[in-house]
């Protein structure tokens, strides 16, 4: 059967691969796939143990399945947070962490360089519910500290920024929050893991895109909130009422693409530190973003916090929206849509797709100018990466 494992003494390789494995009477290698939506009961009575919560164990899969179970203790011991509760997408982890643990009154400070749903989501969906949120700039701590209310209760950062990879200090802002008797949670979704702990670093919540490089092979819809046991029951608690649970065949899909998780974020951010590097001695380039680069503004805070860059590049070409269209559609091998953390590599022009729909003011105070792109690196071979985003100059 299972060895149980002792997690608190394996390194984050090993946990990749270990953590969460338990084997079904068949003593499978390979973690069981459970597709079923229901649990059966030996009796009246274990149904109605199961129901209460007098007895651990499956009831229906809004509430819990053995897979997701196994993705969340993977998750968990990845992040070393005690609860970790998966989720149907990013999206739902962020609106069921807001609604399983805020009300109407409170209050949010959010960086303003967050992923465009949930700038939409905290800055008019969840104002119809009485819930107001404060954008700030995600470098400025002054700015978050000027921002807090009586009524704030969450800092919500995502560091580093999509698409110029601002970094925010997640120890600095933690003592901002707790300060003011708020949670800080981090959208940990650039770095996974693999790369950055906030939880270590003070933070209360982390949550988890799993749509992009947790499953890293661009399959699956997934998310995850994860931090303490007392957060964990709150969000089951809701998960279970409002049910934005994640499929078992999701979870099943990420919890394989955990295994590589590690590998891949090390060879990607390698991968992009050498494409970022190269990019910065381009004629045609006007500028680069990219945290592992002595010439980011957080470079020394994002290689504090970060084991490295990142996977994303940021960058501006000389000349405006017609160069930089004309860039993205000569390449053969670069994927030209908005999806990130995968293994093949994409390209997005944001000023007129991921960031369209923003006010032309709000685009030019983010700093999103029009011939700013961004490449997500994946796992090609450099030179046929460096020849795709140099043929639009021959
Ligand atoms: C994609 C993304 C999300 C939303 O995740 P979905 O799985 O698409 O719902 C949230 N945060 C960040 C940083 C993302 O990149």
């Amino acid at each position: 059967m299972n060895p149980p494992h002792d997690l608190e003494t394996l390194q984050l390789e090993t946990l990749a691969v270990r953590a969460g494995t338990h084997r079904s009477q068949f003593n499978e290698h390979s973690e069981g796939l459970y597709l079923t939506s229901s649990f059966v009961f030996d009796n009246a009575a274990q149904a109605a143990a199961r129901f209460s919560g007098a007895e651990p164990g499956n009831v229906y899969a809004r509430f819990t399945n053995p897979t997701v179970s196994a993705l969340q203790e993977r998750l968990a011991a990845l992040e070393g947070a005690e609860s970790c509760i998966a989720t149907a997408s990013g999206m739902s982890a962020i609106m069921a962490m807001v609604m399983a643990l805020l009300q109407s009154g409170d209050h949010i400070v959010c960086s303003r360089g967050v992923f465009g749903a949930t700038q939409q989501l905290l800055g008019t969906i969840m104002p119809r519910f009485g819930i107001r949120t404060t954008f700030v700039r995600t470098t400025d701590l002054n700015a978050y500290r000027a921002a807090i209310e009586p009524a704030t209760k969450l800092i919500f950062i995502e560091t580093p920024s999509n698409p110029l990879t601002e970094v925010a200090d997640i120890a600095a802002l933690a003592d901002i929050a707790h300060a003011a008797g708020a949670l800080l949670a981090v959208d940990n979704c650039f770095c996974s893991p693999a790369l950055q702990l906030p939880l270590q670093m003070g933070a209360d919540i982390v949550v988890h895109s799993a749509t992009k490089y947790l499953d890293g092979q661009g399959r699956v819809l997934g998310g995850a909130v994860l931090g303490s046991k007392a957060i964990g029951e709150e969000m089951l608690k809701f998960l279970r009422t409002a049910g934005p649970s994640l499929s078992p065949f999701n979870a099943w899909v990420i919890l394989k693409g955990l295994e590589t998780l590690r590998i891949r974020m090390q060879a990607q951010s390698a991968a992009a530190l050498e494409l970022a590097t190269w990019l910065e001695t381009r004629p045609w380039v006007e500028r680069v973003y990219y945290p592992g680069l002595a010439s980011h503004p957080q470079h020394a805070l994002a290689m504090r916090q970060q084991s490295a860059g990142g996977a994303i590049v940021s960058f501006e070409v000389k000349g405006g929206r017609e160069e930089a269209w004309r860039l993205v559609d000569a390449t053969r091998v670069l994927s030209i849509t908005a999806n990130l953390g995968d293994t093949k590599s994409t390209i997005t022009h944001p000023s007129t797709t991921t960031h369209g729909r923003i006010s032309d003011e709000a685009r030019a105070e983010a700093g999103i100018r029009e011939n700013l792109l961004r490449v997500a690196v994946g796992l090609e071979a450099q030179q046929d990466l460096r020849a795709d985003l140099e043929r639009w100059t021959y």
